[in-house]
């Protein structure tokens, strides 16, 4: 449900506490300097860290900064206090699928005690970093797209294709309430997206890279029963050794997952990767566990991870017949965090090869600006771009960082000034060629 009227009567209020802040202020007001890096910091201020992020201030700010450049704004509200911000720079031929950027307005929190500098200070050092959380991810590409449009417009380019770019909420707890929401509505339908750019990460070298598939997660809780007994009894089909019985037997296949990683047949982000993370058995006692006694239950928790690529129903089988086999009295529960097909069944991955013709006006882009394109990869964890893969769009996940140490989600994140500046150069050559591109008008 979208209650626009009540949340622009809450901008507005967030966007007199400024000025208010300024009036009681002691010392005279200091202007802000108006550059892009000024921009970007402004919006690392906003405290948008989970469980508690503020979404209201920044959804105001970013709106201004639309407004300053002419754009349509909308802000759509599916859950209470949750926004999603869409904003929209028409094109010469709306008729043509639009092209969506888009990225999340909030972050994971952060340990201040383990920064060198308050995680949202956005401290610039003289060797310019900016330390602030989200530096990374995502709030980089949030300014940058918008101050690439503010170049286009300032050398009068027009588009051909419309530009929406959204902020949605909610993404680091799985965007449930955010993305997952805003694509499945009538207004998302309306907008006719033909193509999506969504979050990527940080290169290490000077290549670019881009991500064409996220892993989605699976979360599996084996369990397994078996007669209890006197801790020195020697039986078969105890609980126990039945559970280290299917650990062993999940070690074997994690094991052949990182040989073929190891032997570089494949990226990290190729395999299934399967990590235990919990474990649960024994009979509690007041100092511990009871220790002469064999329980009648035991439980194991492991974090899977599966590519596009891998067949779900194969692994399906697997847990069934190997992991947890009822003849073992084990059963098993998988939780599937995310989709791994399409609406059409077909696994949830972008073309990088000439059947899609926005890699090839991508790839131009890249190398207008200068820029280098590494292999594409999938990513090892999940971002908001499944939504709009599962509608059958394509999407890249691409944040223009290079020479940059990846530190999404760690202490200390930063982004280097140059690296930003540069990162709205290469989004101005990503919007021009891709909004002129006319060709195969069905996409
Ligand atoms: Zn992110």
């Amino acid at each position: 449900m979208v209650n626009a009227n009540r949340l622009s009567l809450l901008l507005s209020f967030t966007l007199l506490l400024p000025s208010l802040r300024l009036s009681l202020s002691t010392s005279p007001p200091q202007q802000e300097p108006d550059t892009p890096i000024n921009r970007f910091q402004q919006y690392l201020r906003f405290n948008t860290a989970h469980p508690n992020p503020n979404y209201l201030a920044p959804v105001s700010f970013l709106t201004s900064l639309a407004q300053s450049l002419g754009l349509i704004i909308q802000t759509l509200e599916f859950i209470p206090n949750k926004p999603v911000l869409l904003i929209t720079w028409q094109g010469s031929n709306p008729s043509l699928p639009s092209l969506l950027f888009n990225s999340h307005l909030d972050s994971v929190p952060a340990e201040p005690s383990k920064w060198t500098h308050p995680p949202f200070s956005a401290t610039l050092t003289a060797d310019g970093k900016i330390f602030a959380r989200g530096a990374q991810d995502d709030k980089c590409i949030a300014i940058q797209y918008l101050e690439a449009i503010r170049n286009l417009k300032e050398r009068n380019f027009v588009p051909t294709r419309t530009i929406h770019i959204s902020y949605v909420p909610d993404e680091e707890i799985g965007g449930f309430d955010g993305a997952d929401k805003f694509v499945k509505s009538k207004e998302f339908k309306d907008l006719n997206v033909g193509f999506v750019l969504d979050e990527g990460q940080a290169s290490v070298n000077n290549e670019f890279r881009v991500f064409y598939a996220d892993r989605s997660p699976w979360n599996l809780i084996i369990k397994a029963k078996g007669a209890p007994g006197h801790g020195s009894r020697m039986f078969d089909n105890g609980a126990m050794e039945n559970l280290m019985k299917s650990v062993e037997v999940i070690n074997r296949f994690r094991d052949s997952q990182s040989d073929v990683v190891k032997a570089g047949k494949a990226a990290n982000s190729e395999v299934i990767s399967v990590n235990p993370v919990f474990l649960k058995a024994g009979i509690p006692s007041p100092t511990g566990f009871v220790m002469n006694m064999q329980p009648s239950e035991a439980e194991a928790g492991f974090d899977l991870r599966l590519p596009p690529t891998a067949d779900p129903n194969l692994m399906k089988k697997r847990i069934a017949e190997e992991w947890a086999p009822a003849i073992r009295n084990m059963t098993y529960e998988i939780i599937e965090k995310g989709p791994l097909r399409d609406y059409m069944g077909r696994p949830l991955m972008t073309a990088t090869d000439d059947s899609n013709p926005w890699w090839s006006v991508f790839k131009q882009a890249i190398a207008a600006a200068g820029g280098k394109l590494a292999k594409p990869e999938i990513l090892p964890s999940t971002t908001d771009a499944r939504f709009m893969r599962e509608l059958g769009i394509p999407v890249f996940g691409f944040s223009p960082m290079t020479d940059t140490p990846i530190l999404l989600h760690d202490h200390n994140e930063f982004l280097k000034d140059a690296v930003f500046l540069k990162g709205i150069e290469v989004y101005e050559h990503i919007i021009s060629g891709l909004s002129l591109f006319e060709e195969a008008n069905s996409i």
